[in-house]
């Protein structure tokens, strides 16, 4: 009998223990483990709650859960409650899948100023996860800014943007909802520092903008390269820049007071306020023959109080795992970080990509593992037995799935739209969810 653990139970972690499940059949015990009581990291944390399409993907988790051989042990942190050293003692494999949950850093004066706040912050403040109930993002002022031109940055403009009636049926967290509705912000600039050739917004997410009940998008023509230069373009990302030029050619709409506005080739140089956010000092940018974005010395100012920076994540590094710090990640050759240790998902390839991307990425791993580790064998590792015995000596209580699904049936499991709630996301509330 062979024992993994995979650690980490959001996308990339659900995908590798299918994968290991379906390799192994009854000749593995995998274990899923996550720092929080409750599975999915990046599908419960992450997808914004308007997008309910992508996170019913977590649904074909619960049949992985399901699988005889597959258990989720959370409320467990790897680095703190166990080590990988400890882990890698217990179990033939262990896989690395905690995600890319740190904001990566801007690196300009004002960076810290009250007001400014990365995107997993925010997102993770509307999402209900409990580091982030307190966050407390600034909402009195007119304007806010996002910085970056990705997806994310879309989804915390798309979020301050929409009216209460346009979350019903999310499952926005109460809190968020709450402060949202009494927002009064009214223009969020989206600063790129390049072109609009050069965002990575994709067409389902920018197509949205262009269908809000209260929120206009604004974006200037003169921004765009001629027209026939679209043609070079990859077909999704011509669709983007085609959405884009739309917006630029349409008016935005008088009827509705809030305004979207893309700000490009608009290099954030530093972020000034009276002890807190008040604006963003930008550069005006150049593409040089590298298609890199260079000053060309023009300074104005973009007004925020609330600055979002949208520029991308990185994997926290753990005790004794080799790491990449440029790329933020774990060091490893094709998911091989070390002996017996992989990386899949964000914290193998950084952070980029879709859910879907952490399939085949998933698949691969499991793939290398069965590959040195064949069914049938095992090398007497005693598994999930010795981690509990270990987790109970420190006074460390586990949870598994059915403690999810118990959480999930009472009023901390989850918010409900349109039924504003006191803060309540916090991981005492969901263990008090289960008597403890
Ligand atoms: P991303 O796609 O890598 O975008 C990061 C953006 O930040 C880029 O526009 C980048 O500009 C900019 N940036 C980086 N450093 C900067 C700096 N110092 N100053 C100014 N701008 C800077 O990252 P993301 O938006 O965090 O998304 C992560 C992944 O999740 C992506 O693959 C995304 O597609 C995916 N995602 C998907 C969805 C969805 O499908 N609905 C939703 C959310 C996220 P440069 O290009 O100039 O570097």
């Amino acid at each position: 009998m062979r024992h993994f653990a995979i650690v980490g139970s959001g996308p990339a972690g659900f995908y590798t223990a299918e994968a290991l499940s379906k390799a192994y059949g009854d000749q593995a015990r995998i274990d899923i483990l996550d720092r929080y009581p409750v599975p999915y990291g990046l599908i419960r944390f992450g997808v914004a709650p308007d997008h309910q399409s992508l996170k019913a993907v977590s649904k074909r988790y619960d049949k992985v859960a399901d699988e005889p051989g597959v258990d989720f042990i959370g409320n467990v942190t790897v680095g703190r409650d166990i080590s990988v050293d400890e882990l890698l003692d217990l179990y033939d494999a262990v896989i690395l899948a905690i995600g890319a949950p740190h904001d990566r850093k801007l690196g300009i004066l004002g960076e810290d100023l009250p007001g400014v706040v990365g995107s997993a912050e925010f997102v993770g403040w509307y999402n209900g996860h409990p580091e982030f109930a307190d966050l407390d993002p600034p909402l009195g002022g007119s304007h806010a800014a996002v910085i970056g031109n990705g997806n994310v940055a879309l989804d915390c403009a798309r979020i301050l943007s929409k009216t209460q009636h346009e979350f019903e049926g999310s499952d926005i967290v109460g809190h968020a909802l709450q402060a949202l509705e009494a927002s009064t912000i009214k223009t969020v600039t989206i600063l790129g520092r390049r072109g609009p050739h050069q965002i990575a917004m994709t067409p389902k997410e920018l197509g949205e903008l262009g269908h809000l009940e209260q929120a206009s998008p604004v974006v200037d023509g003169a921004d765009f390269p001629p027209i026939e230069a679209d043609d070079a373009l990859e077909p999704g990302h011509r669709k983007s820049i085609t959405i884009l030029r739309e917006f630029a050619g349409t008016p935005p709409d008088s009827s509705k007071p809030k305004r979207m506005v893309f700000d490009f080739f608009a290099k954030p140089l530093r972020i000034e306020g009276d002890g807190k956010a008040e604006r963003i000092i930008v550069e005006r940018t150049e593409l040089d023959e590298g298609g890199s974005a260079r000053g060309t010395g023009e300074i104005y100012e973009v007004p925020a109080s609330l600055v979002i920076t949208a520029i991308g994540y990185s994997t926290p590094p753990i005790e004794g795992v080799p790491y990449d710090k440029r790329g933020g990640k774990f060091r490893n050759e094709g998911g091989i970080v070390g002996d017996r240790l992989y990386a899949v998902g964000w914290a193998r390839r950084g952070p980029t990509g879709t859910i879907g991307t952490n399939r085949p990425d998933g698949y691969e791993v499991a793939e290398q593992v069965a590959a040195a580790m064949p069914a049938g064998g095992g090398d007497d590792r005693v598994g999930v037995e010795g981690l509990k015995r270990l987790l109970t000596e420190r006074g460390v209580m586990p949870t598994d799935y059915d403690d999810w699904r118990k959480i999930e049936e009472t009023e901390v499991g989850r918010a409900r739209p349109g039924s504003p709630r006191e803060k309540f996301v916090r991981v005492e509330d969901w263990l008090a969810a289960l008597g403890r």
